[in-house]
This record gives structure tokens, sequence and C-alpha cells, in this order.
């Protein structure tokens, strides 16, 4: 990303947020188009543009297992192996996979905008 300086040559902080505001929604443009381009996976181009409003809105979310900063932030529900049945707003990629493990499946929901995915994908 092109960094904005001030007249003094420090780094505009705020014209650099801007830049990026402008680059997320781009990509949130970009990913609703996919959805209209790309019936057969519409929901997992819907949910992706979903994380993306949420980050232009309220910045990164946090995994609520270790932490780690998220950029796109979507809910998920994980149907345990146990019958236990689990929700959480934020996970990590590493976290989301280690919970498909202990999950017969686990959700990933906004709206109508809906995603599967089955114990056995965490199996290979
Ligand atoms: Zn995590």
């Amino acid at each position: 990303m092109m960094l904005m300086t001030t007249d003094d040559g420090r780094a505009d902080v705020n014209t650099e947020k801007s830049q990026e505001r402008k680059s997320a929604l781009q990509e949130y443009f970009g990913l609703l188009d996919s959805a209209t381009r790309d019936p057969q996976n519409r929901d997992i181009w819907l949910l992706r543009a979903w994380g993306v409003m949420h980050y232009i809105q309220g910045g990164a979310g946090h995994c609520q297992h270790c932490q780690q900063a998220v950029r796109l932030a979507i809910p998920i529900t994980a149907e345990r192996l146990t019958g236990e049945t689990l929700q959480y707003s934020c996970l990590c990629p590493t976290c989301t996979f280690l919970e498909l493990k202990q999950s017969k499946r686990i959700i990933m929901q906004v709206g109508d905008a809906r995603v599967e995915y089955p114990h056995e994908d965490s199996l290979s």
C-alpha cells in the first residue's frame, strides 16, 4: 500500500486509514460481484463480504480461543461430537480447524448465507 505523507514528510495516518477503507470497500463490492457470478459458491462469497463489511465498521476481530487478530470474523456454530453446541463470534483459521476435529460439523452463518463443514473435512 502506498503511504501518503504530510508536508513535513511524516506518514499521514488518516490518509492511510482512508486508503485502507477504500480498498476494503472495493474488496466488499468485488465479493458481492463474485456472489452474483458464482451462484454455486454464493454463500461463501456473501459470508466473506459480510466479514469485510464488519472489518470496515469495527476493525479486526479476535479469536475467542487464542486472541489472534482475525480480519474476517464470521460467526461459527460448532456441533461437538459430544452433542454439545458452541457458538463463537470469531475464530482464527487454526482454531476453526481444531474445533472441526472435535465437531460433527461447524456452521458459518449470517442471515440466509450459510456454509457447513463436516467433521470429515478435518480428517485428511
Ligand atoms: Zn485462534
